[in-house]
C-alpha cells in the first residue's frame, strides 16, 4: 500500500476518460510531475492554447505519486563528468538552475494553495563506516568545487540533528526540501485545471505520430478509454511517461530509450514524541547513507520514517506490473535499514510498503527534446531525481514549444541524444549485475572495512 496515496486530504477519485476525437494544440501523455509542470508552463506561455493531458491511470499513478519526496538540486550526471561534456560554465549554470529550483518549486506550490508538507530543511548524508566517510568527503569536495555550498558534519554534529546509530560523520546540503509527493502532483493538477487544461484520466495512449509542421500536418495520438479508441490530433505531442515510455509506440524514438528500474518504500506507522525526543530530526532534513545502493529517507509531515531504496530487479523486456511494486526481500533490507539507523524502532510497525518505475536513459542523461519539425517533445530519463527535475523540464518544455530562447532553452539536457539500451538479454543481464553489484558491493566494506573493488570496477563499466 502506497502511504501518499492513501494519506490524501480527499478521497482518491477519477477524472473522466475521453469520449470524443479531439482537435488541440498540445497533447501531452502522462499525468505526472512533468507532463503536470508542462501543462502549468505551457499554459503561461502559450495562454490562447488548448492542452490536453491523457493519462492512462490516474494523476499520481506513476512515480510522482509514489516517491520518497525529495526535492533536491541532484542532476542525474556527476559535475565533473558535464564539465568534461559541455564545459565548466554549462556545468555550473545547471548546477545554478537545480539550486534555485528547490525554493522556487516550493514558492510555486504556494502560490497555488498546494499544501504538500513542503518543508526546506536540507539533506544529510551520513557515513556509518570510514570507507563512506571518504565518500563523503569525496562528496563534499565535489560540492565545493561546484562553488556549493556543503558543510561537513562532525560525528556529534550529525547526532544533534539526527541521532543516527554508529554515525561517524556526514555533510549537509542546504537545497533539498521534504514534500508529500502524492499531494504535491494531485494539487499541481487541480491547478492546471483551474487554469483551463484539460485532464482525461484512464485514457490509455497505445500510439503517437508527429504530424510534419512543413505542411501543417498535425501529428494523431491514438487513445483507447473502456475499450473505444479515439484519436487526437495535435500540433504538439509532448511524451512525459518516464520509466512507462517503452510501452508506448512511436515512430520518432526507440523504445529503448529508456528502462524502467523499481525503487521501493516502506514507512513506519505515525511515531510517538518519545521516539522523535530519541531520534530528533526536528530540521526535516531528508537523509541517506552513503552507501553504494542508493538509500533516501524523510522525516514526514504526519511523523512517520519513510525510506526507500533501489535494489529490486529489473525484469525482462522493460516489463512493469503492479506486482512489482512490492519485494519482500527488499523491503526487509529497508526495514532493517531504518532500524539499524534508529535501534529504537525496533517494536515499531511499519504499515506501508510499496514501490514504482523510474527511467533511465543508457548514459544517464536525462533529456528534454524538442523537434519544431514535427511538434514531437519528450522529457525524462530522471533517474530517480525527478523532483525538481521535471519542475525544471516542464520550463524548458514551455520555451521550447513557444519559441522563447531562455537559459532553459540553453540547458546541455536540450535535445541530448543518449544511445538506446542493448537489446535484450544483455539489458536485462547487465542491470541485473549492476544492481546485485551494488548491493554486494556494500557487504564486502562492511565486511573488510576497505573500498569495495566491486564498486570500483562497476563505476568504470558504468561509467560514472
Ligand atoms: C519509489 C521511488 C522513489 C523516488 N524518490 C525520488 C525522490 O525522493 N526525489 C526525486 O527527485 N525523485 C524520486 N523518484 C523519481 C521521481 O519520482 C520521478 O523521476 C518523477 O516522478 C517522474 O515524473 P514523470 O511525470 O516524468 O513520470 P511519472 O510520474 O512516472 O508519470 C508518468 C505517467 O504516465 C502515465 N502513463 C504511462 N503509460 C501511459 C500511457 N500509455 N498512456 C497515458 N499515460 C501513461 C503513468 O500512469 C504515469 O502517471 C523516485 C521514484 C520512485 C519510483
Amino acid at each position: 500500500m502506497n502511504l501518499w496515496l492513501e494519506s490524501l486530504d480527499a478521497p482518491l477519485q477519477h477524472r473522466a476518460g475521453i469520449t470524443d476525437d479531439l482537435d488541440v494544440d498540445i497533447a501531452i501523455v502522462g499525468g505526472g510531475f512533468t507532463g503536470l509542470w508542462a501543462a502549468h508552463f505551457l499554459r503561461q506561455e502559450m495562454p490562447g492554447a488548448k492542452i490536453v493531458v491523457l493519462e492512462k491511470e490516474f494523476v499520481g499513478f506513476g512515480a510522482s505519486g509514489r516517491n520518497g519526496g525529495w526535492a533536491s538540486a541532484l542532476y542525474p550526471v556527476a559535475f565533473d563528468r558535464l564539465v568534461i561534456e559541455v564545459g565548466e560554465e554549462r556545468a555550473r549554470n545547471v548546477r545554478e538552475v537545480w539550486r534555485r529550483s528547490v525554493p522556487e518549486l516550493g514558492a510555486e506550490l504556494a502560490r497555488h494553495g498546494i499544501d504538500a508538507g513542503y518543508s526546506y530543511g536540507g539533506n544529510i548524508t551520513v557515513a556509518r563506516t570510514k570507507v563512506q566517510m571518504k565518500r563523503v568527503e569525496a562528496e563534499f569536495l565535489a560540492a565545493e568545487h561546484a562553488g556549493e555550498g556543503a558543510v561537513r558534519l562532525s560525528r556529534d554534529q550529525v547526532k544533534d540533528r539526527i541521532n543516527i546509530s554508529g554515525s561517524v560523520g556526514g555533510l549537509f546540503i542546504r537545497e533539498c526540501a521534504r514534500i508529500h509527493p502524492a499531494k504535491a502532483v494531485r494539487g499541481l493538477a487541480s491547478a492546471v485545471e483551474r487554469a483551463g487544461v484539460k485532464i482525461y484520466e484512464e485514457s490509455e495512449v497505445l500510439s503517437l505520430r508527429p504530424g510534419a509542421s512543413s505542411v501543417a500536418k498535425k501529428g494523431i495520438v491514438k487513445v483507447r478509454h473502456l475499450g473505444t479508441i479515439r484519436r487526437v490530433h495535435a500540433t504538439h505531442i509532448v511524451e512525459a511517461t518516464e520509466g512507462f515510455l517503452p510501452s508506448i509506440n512511436s515512430p520518432t524514438r526507440s523504445n529503448r530509450s529508456v528502462v524502467p528500474v523499481y525503487s521501493l518504500m516502506t514507512a513506519t506507522e505515525p511515531l510517538s514524541p518519545e521516539i522523535w525526543k530519541e531520534i530528533g530530526w526536528s530540521g526535516n532534513e531528508t537523509l541517506a547513507e552513503a552507501c553504494h545502493l542508493i538509500t533516501y529517507a524523510q522525516r514526514t509531515a504526519d511523523d512517520r520514517i519513510a525510506i526507500g531504496g533501489r535494489g529490486a530487479p529489473y525484469f525482462f523486456n522493460s516489463k512493469i506490473s503492479p506486482e512489482q511494486d512490492r519485494d519482500p526481500q527488499v523491503h526487509g533490507q529497508l526495514r532493517e535499514l531504518a532500524r539499524s539507523w534508529f535501534p529504537i524502532l525496533r517494536d515499531v510497525n511499519f504499515t506501508h510498503a510499496w514501490g514504482g518505475p523510474l527511467g533511465i536513459a543508457r548514459d544517464w542523461h536525462p533529456t528534454v527534446s524538442f523537434d519544431d519539425k514535427n511538434g514531437y517533445a519528450r522529457a525524462g530519463g530522471y533517474v530517480g531525481d525527478g523532483v525538481t527535475s521535471s519542475y525544471v523540464a516542464g520550463r524548458t518544455l514551455a520555451d521550447l514549444l513557444s519559441g522563447k530562447k531562455s537559459e532553459f532553452t540553453k540547458l546541455p539536457w536540450v535535445n541530448h541524444q543518449s544511445p538506446p539500451w542493448e537489446g535484450e538479454p544483455v539489458r536485462w543481464l547487465a542491470i541485473n549485475a549492476g544492481l546485485k553489484a551494488m548491493t554486494w558491493a556494500d557487504r564486502e566494506e562492511h565486511l573488510s572495512h576497505r573500498e569495495s573493488l566491486i564498486a570500483r570496477a562497476m563505476a568504470r563499466l558504468l561509467g560514472h
